[in-house]
């Protein structure tokens, strides 16, 4: 048995209401990561996932490289869309009861990371129940005590990309690959279809992917269900 948490990244955008729509038609409950310039931009969209029982965290407000920044700005990035996600959650009239977040690019802050795990942890952001994940890189690497939300499994759909090369193929290369290529933001990959492994997977509510894969996600998450893939909803510690 292979089991899952389907996290979807970088929401809003125009496909994400098709893919709220089509995860309730299969019954899957997923993650979602909101980045808040895009939430300005597709606010309803946002707002219909909440409306569906959808958690939705926080991936910071224009999704800059953490390391790259100062502790200040971080803090920034982070509460800016905070404020953005408070108001959110009372326009669709639900109540906010987890904070997970997640850094862009699963760059944790570099020689802040330390000060920004501190500064979750005392802020009450949420950490996703990840005691199920049973990779032995999870807990050598220490990600089992961080309060960010990062993946074992990076579809990499985002490369499909005009001119990339990279096409939903390789996504389902990947998927069935007994040895996956590192994806984005991660030292050791793993195989999506390994027996027994319980995975967070990680996949993006892109508008240009949609515009060259039409239903890109229907096609990758059909995959793994057919691969006996069981998605199960997101818990929280
Ligand atoms: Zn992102």
């Amino acid at each position: 048995m292979i089991e899952a948490i389907l996290t979807i990244d970088d929401i809003s955008s125009k496909n994400t209401h098709a893919i709220v729509d089509y995860l309730n038609e299969k019954g899957i409950k997923p993650l979602m990561f909101a980045w808040g310039e895009m939430v300005e931009s597709y606010y309803d969209n946002a707002v219909y996932a909440l409306k569906n029982g959808i958690i939705v965290g926080n991936h910071s407000y224009t999704h800059p490289k953490f390391s790259e920044l100062t502790f200040e700005e971080c803090v920034r990035e982070i509460e800016k869309n905070e404020e953005l996600l408070d108001r959110l959650y009372d326009d669709a009239g639900v109540e906010r009861k987890y904070r997970p977040f997640r850094f862009p690019y699963g760059d944790k802050g570099g020689e802040n990371k330390e000060n920004l795990q501190k500064y979750l942890a005392e802020k009450g952001f949420t950490k996703l129940d990840d005691r199920r994940v049973n990779f032995p890189f999870w807990k050598q690497s220490g990600l089992d005590k961080d309060i960010d939300t990062l993946w074992t499994f990076d579809l990499c759909e985002y490369n499909i990309r005009k001119g990339s090369g990279f096409t939903a193929d390789d996504v389902f290369k990947r998927i069935n690959d007994p040895a996956p290529e590192n994806g984005a933001g991660m030292n050791k990959a793993h195989a999506m279809l390994s027996d027994g492994g319980f995975h967070i997977i990680l996949l993006h509510a892109h508008d240009l992917t949609e515009e060259l894969v039409p239903g890109y996600y229907k096609l990758f998450v059909d995959h793994l269900l057919e691969k006996g893939v069981k998605f199960v909803p997101p818990e929280f510690l």
